[in-house]
């Protein structure tokens, strides 16, 4: 699955990534989700002795265009993991506050604490791509972002943050039929948002923006992967599979117990 690495300093090539690749999996969809039930118990317990041991920070950010399947990353990868150590932040359209501010106020505030994972549900980098592809600010000052976000970035990860970045990557016509979905499926609908038809005119320029923002941003201490998502099943077991080996690595351990344990008798 570490296929689907932006190598730093190589282009993303976004339009020339199968949305339907299967190749980091040997086995079907029923094999995938098998697969993905244990996926799903090293992670918990990996998460456990992260929060345990209290040491490493791990940021997690999802991107993707409308429908790319943000939200059921996080219901299925996470499934099993303490609430009380994983927080998921979503980025919606700033307030008047936030505006206020540099665009990374808002994002730092919700960055991991230690032992803590924190998902993104969109990011710092909508500031790179709904903001460069509706001219919310000028390009010249949307284009110096590119090098402050690498520098937030680094900071957070000297400072004991891991991070993975993730591009869920959906074809035009798999939205299309997402889309349709939301209009046929009663349980569906209340996620229809009209807006969303306009953001699809807007396709190609998206892509344009995440090609650039994905390549520029790709780094050592926070690597991009593009995610075939067109198969959900697929999508998560992706993710999952990046995430486990990631935390594998980490080299955690629970904390040394208090001394002579044995010695104690409870009455
Ligand atoms: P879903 O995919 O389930 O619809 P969502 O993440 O799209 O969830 P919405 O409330 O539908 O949530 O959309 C949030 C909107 O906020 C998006 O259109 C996004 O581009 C926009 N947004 C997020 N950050 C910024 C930003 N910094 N500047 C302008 N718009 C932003
Ligand atoms: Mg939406």
């Amino acid at each position: 699955m570490h296929r689907y690495r932006v190598e730093p300093g190589s282009d993303a090539q976004i339009v020339a990534r199968d949305t339907k690749d299967l190749k980091g999996f040997e086995g079907d969809k029923s094999a995938g989700k098998a697969a993905m039930k244990n996926l799903n118990s090293e992670l918990e317990q990996l998460q456990e002795v992260l929060y345990a041991e209290g040491k490493h920070k791990v940021l997690i950010v999802l991107q993707a265009m409308d429908t790319g399947g943000k939200d059921g990353t996080i219901r299925h990868v996470f499934d099993g993991t303490n609430p009380q150590g994983v927080k998921v932040a979503s980025f919606k359209k700033p307030t008047d506050e936030e505006l206020a501010h540099d665009y990374l106020w808002r994002v730092h505030d919700d960055t991991p604490a230690s032992g803590e994972i924190a998902i993104f549900n969109r990011s710092h980098y909508e500031d790179v791509l709904v903001v460069r592809v509706h001219d919310l600010v000028p390009e010249y000052r949307w284009r110096r972002r590119y090098d402050h976000i690498n520098a937030f970035e680094k900071l957070l990860a000297d400072e004991g943050t891991t991070i993975l970045k993730f591009f869920l990557h959906i074809s035009k016509e798999e939205q299309k039929q997402r889309l349709q979905a939301r209009l046929d499926e009663p349980t569906k609908t209340w996620k229809f948002a009209r807006g969303d038809l306009a953001e699809r005119k807007l396709w190609d320029s998206y892509i344009a923006a995440y090609e650039e923002a994905i390549t520029r941003t790709s780094t050592e201490w926070a690597p991009w992967y593009v995610i075939p998502a067109d198969r959900k099943w697929y999508r998560n077991l992706a993710i999952s599979t990046i995430i486990v080996d990631t935390f594998k690595h980490l080299g955690m351990e629970y904390p040394e117990p208090e001394d002579e344990l044995a010695e104690i008798v409870i009455e």
